[in-house]
């Protein structure tokens, strides 16, 4: 349920109000706009006489919510969520360059992507050090040693970084990562999403390979309900009868993800399509219908990449995309 209170409540009004709801046994969200202030109630609002609320000289509206997810909402948050990562912000008019390798190989290979990202324009360096792979065998990432080398980048380049987390039991590993990534395949492991949600990290959170966006946002949920409102909705393609890509960009994700909810929404062209030939192409696309950023994979060894290399871009690949997304960008401003 929403609340919708003018401003020129007096401050004695607002917190008698407050004051009321809180006494419902339900959880509240403040969204201060211009003129009103939205309360968004969360939690159990059957018993709540909305005609009794409406009826208040400082409320001008009261609507019950029937989707599931709340804090995700933009009814409960009208404007858009600005999610900062250290000197940098993603959302509301800040469109975030993600890119990095697919995982992190070395500290040569990691320092130099992230010093070729940068010069091109990167607002952040990626790089998977716990590797969510299909099979037992392959590369299972450089985890804890991966952590450290990413760290090293970070302090030689100055972006910050993004790194994939698979196990709650990890979080204090990421204390010095600046967003924490849970993947695909991660996106409904519910326990690791609530202990992330009481940490203060921003989280992107990856669209799992076979979810509706209502399940997406309700993990976003569970991340939110614990009280981190950091979260970074990242459409990856989802899985479909295709072959002749890895996934289906589902571009239509963008602007619906935008209209019902308030967080930062960035496109990976990278696992949505497989092919480093089809990244730019999808990637001019995010931009033009309203992404708030890219995340790309950049390796300066496609070939001999240990993960994911005939999805990855040189860094040259990439500079040229940076440039003709820039364009866009203006285009649509
Ligand atoms: C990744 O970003 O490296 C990754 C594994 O992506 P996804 O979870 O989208 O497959
Ligand atoms: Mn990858």
């Amino acid at each position: 349920m929403i609340v919708v209170v003018n401003n020129n409540a007096s401050k004695e009004q607002f917190d008698n109000l407050v004051s009321w709801i809180e006494a419902q046994n339900v959880k509240l969200h403040f969204s201060k706009g211009e003129t009103h202030t939205v309360i968004g109630l969360v939690g159990d609002t059957t018993k709540i006489d909305t005609e009794l609320l409406e009826g208040l000289d400082i409320v001008s509206q009261v609507t019950r919510v029937s989707d599931p997810f709340k804090n995700a909402n933009r009814k409960f948050h009208p404007d858009d969520t600005t999610v900062t990562v250290g000197n940098t912000k993603v959302g509301c008019g800040n469109f975030a360059l993600i890119a990095g390798p697919c995982s992190v190989e070395s500290e040569e290979q990691i320092v130099e992507i992230a010093k070729a990202v940068k010069a091109a324009g990167a607002t952040m360096l990626r790089g998977g050090a716990f590797k969510p792979r299909t099979s037992p065998y392959d590369f299972q990432g450089l985890r804890d040693e991966g952590l450290k080398l990413l760290l090293t980048a970070k302090k030689e380049v100055g972006l910050p970084i993004v790194t994939e987390i698979m196990n709650a039991d990890h979080i204090p590993l990421f204390e010095d990562v600046d967003v924490i990534q849970v993947g695909a395949r991660n996106m409904q492991n519910f326990e690791l999403l609530k202990e992330l949600g009481k940490t203060n990290k921003p989280i992107l959170l990856k669209r799992g390979l076979a979810n509706t966006l209502k399940e997406f946002l309700m993990s976003a949920e569970y991340v939110m309900s614990e009280g981190n409102e950091n979260v970074i909705l990242c459409e990856r393609g989802i899985r479909t009868f295709e072959t002749y890509t890895r996934n289906t960009l589902d571009i239509s994700a963008v602007p619906m993800l935008k209209e019902l909810s308030h967080l930062p929404v960035v496109v990976d062209p990278s696992h949505a399509s497989g092919v480093s030939r089809l990244v730019k192409p999808l990637s001019l696309s995010a931009a033009a219908v309203g992404a708030d950023g890219l995340m790309i994979e950049v390796h300066n060894n496609p070939q001999y990449a240990r993960c994911d290399g005939p999805q990855s871009l040189t860094p040259a690949q990439f500079e040229d995309t940076a440039k003709a997304v820039k364009k866009v960008l203006e285009a649509i401003k």
